[in-house]
């Protein structure tokens, strides 16, 4: 797979996707991160790239046409048209389900909005998804991004040791993992639950799955 970042700051994009399991990931190119900067592609002489929006308002908005610009130039990368998203606090919630349908595309295009956002008509143009990490709002794009990549990164066949690592995880299949517990058996008087100790397998996992089970529905019944 192949993740196109577009952003005014490509740095904050890449130090964070150049550590850990994701920038392993790229060295060993089982997916290409490539991170743009919008301001490559202003005609503006000071590269300026924001202007004021029209019928006022408080804020400097992010202008069509250097976006614009910026996503043709990247899409020369591209055989087959991959999947152009903005990242957007009006966007539909990222959900783990949504991480795995991106996962299906050779190609993710991410744009990153800052200031009060994009010029509506390169949205309207370009834009085949609008995606948001929560309802509420940060200071651009370049986190929701970067939260984006990573997730959909970590389930690419090779990026982790094993399948079973994300197919046991919080929200795979629908409910939230087990509590976990690593050495010493016994910490500040609390210990480990004594059937993880038994190396019965039968019971480990079956003890697991009620946990998952327990677990999902109290954090449910926070959000009632
Ligand atoms: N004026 C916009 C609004 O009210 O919807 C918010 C603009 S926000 C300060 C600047 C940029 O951050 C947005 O263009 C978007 O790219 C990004 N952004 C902010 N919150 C986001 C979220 N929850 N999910 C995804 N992107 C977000």
């Amino acid at each position: 797979m192949r993740i196109d970042i577009l952003t005014l700051f490509p740095e904050m994009c890449e130090a964070v996707l150049s550590e850990s399991i994701i920038g392993r990931a790229r060295k060993a190119n089982l997916v290409t991160i490539c991170c743009h900067n919008i301001r490559d592609y202003s005609e503006d002489k000071h590269r300026r790239v924001d202007d004021y929006p029209y019928g006022g308002g408080k804020g400097m908005l992010i202008k069509a046409e250097p976006v614009y610009e910026c996503v043709q130039s990247v899409l020369k990368n591209y055989d087959v048209k991959p999947k152009i998203i903005y990242m957007s606090a009006q966007g539909k919630r990222l959900t783990q389900h949504k991480v795995i349908e991106l996962t299906k595309f050779d190609g993710l295009i991410l744009i990153c909005g800052h200031y009060e956002g994009i010029d509506q008509r390169l949205i309207d143009e370009i834009v085949d998804e609008e995606i948001s990490i929560g309802d509420y709002v940060v200071t651009g794009g370049e986190m929701p991004a970067v939260i984006l990549a990573d997730a959909v990164c970590r389930l690419l066949p090779g990026v982790l040791s094993d399948e079973e690592c994300f197919k046991s995880e919080s929200h795979y299949n629908g409910v939230l993992e087990y509590p976990q517990y690593t050495r010493p058996e016994e910490w500040m008087g609390r210990k480990v639950p004594e059937v993880l100790l038994s190396g019965h397998h039968a019971n480990i996992k079956k003890w697991k799955e009620e946990q998952s089970i327990k677990k999902t529905k109290y954090i449910e019944s926070l959000d009632e």
